[in-house]
């Protein structure tokens, strides 16, 4: 089967003898206060940000989910109140979860086919955190780098991204923001279980300011494991051993986005041409990540059963879009193979 959905999603296929490495090197059952564990987190720690092009100030560190990443910023880094900025399923969900936890959450929910006017409501705000999704993974949709930096340069809010369907497969600008997380069993093409939360000094002193380390999981509890390359509680070792494989035999950043990107423009091209729509008409707003396409009821149950029987795993719409919605994966592990494969199927299906 060659699977296109938008996580858990298609895995390196290099991890296969990772696994077995892991298991063969003994560090999976070594204490992770050890020298053997230290040493791979010291590591690890500089792939992510060596491939990832990460700024030299910005520190990384692995926790269990982006949804641990959404309760560690509503808890360690949120002041007074946050601004949940969103257009889609992700986005909302963040700002609920972030709700249970802090009394002063509001939210700016902005149509898939525009971008958000954020100034006014930004005014009113002025000490909130500003949470967005980058990668808008149920309905396709992706924030251009050219709004990320108007915000930026006309407001002094800490920002938060969620960057789940999109870190290691798009260069993201880091400087942009203060705090982007991502679980890996998205771009990452590794099984689920981890995610890297990438924090900015602004960000770190701000957490500092707040002194909160009420949780196992709060940041500067972690911080201060991570100074030593350990973790508070026995983490994920696994996790963190194919991690770091895998970070060491990807390409740069910069290479992957180019070809993500190159491949994205032939799929919506192609897509349409076929006579489908995508969920987002304004090509700017389009991810080029996870692909969102209409089709009817009918047509779409008859689509995944065909895809089905001929090894195809077409990813299923997602929340509001559940029904009338498909998606396709276009991450970094799907090989260019695998895509002509969907293509061939698809032409002949249409
Ligand atoms: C998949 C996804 C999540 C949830 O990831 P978990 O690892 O299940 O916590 C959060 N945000 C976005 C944008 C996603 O795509």
């Amino acid at each position: 089967m060659i699977s296109f959905y938008p996580g858990p999603s298609k895995i390196y296929p290099q991890v296969a003898t990772y696994l077995q490495e892991a298991f063969d090197s003994g560090i999976l059952s070594q204490n992770h206060r050890s020298e053997g564990f230290m040493e791979l987190m010291d590591s690890t720690l500089r792939l992510v940000k060596n491939k990832l092009a990460v700024p030299a100030d910005y520190e990384v560190f692995l926790v269990s989910s982006a949804t641990e990443c959404w309760e560690i910023i509503a808890q360690s880094f949120t002041q007074t109140g946050a601004l949940h900025v969103y257009n889609g399923a992700f986005g909302k969900k963040w700002m609920e979860y972030d709700a249970a936890i802090n009394s002063q959450v509001s939210g700016c929910a902005f149509s898939p086919e525009q971008l958000p006017v954020l100034d006014e409501v930004l005014q009113d705000s002025a000490d909130h955190i500003i949470c967005l999704t980058h990668n808008e993974t149920s309905n396709g949709t992706y924030i251009p780098d050219t709004l990320l930096m108007e915000v930026r340069s006309r407001h002094s809010h800490l920002i938060a991204i969620d960057a789940t369907s999109s870190m290691a497969g798009l260069n993201l600008p880091w400087t942009q923001a203060d705090i982007w997380f991502a679980s890996v069993q998205k771009c990452f093409g590794l099984p689920p279980g981890l995610a890297v939360l990438i924090v900015s000094p602004r960000a770190i002193a701000q957490a500092a300011s707040i002194g909160e380390r009420n949780h196992y999981n709060s940041f500067l509890f972690i911080r201060d494991n991570f100074l030593k390359f350990q973790t508070p509680y026995t983490p994920n070792t696994l996790g963190i051993y194919l991690l770091n494989r895998c970070a060491e035999s990807i390409e740069p950043i910069l290479m992957i986005d180019a070809q993500i990107r190159n491949r994205a423009e032939t799929l919506y091209t192609f897509f349409e041409d076929l006579g489908l729509s995508p969920v987002v008409a304004r090509q700017e707003l389009r991810s080029p990540t996870v692909l969102a396409w209409h089709l009817e009821d009918q047509a779409l149950k008859k689509l995944k059963e065909l895809a089905k029987k001929n090894g195809i795993v077409l990813g299923n719409g997602y929340g509001p879009w559940k029904n009338n919605t498909f998606r396709i994966a276009n991450f970094p592990a799907i090989t260019d193979p695998e895509v002509e494969v969907l293509k061939t199927f698809l032409e002949r299906a249409f």
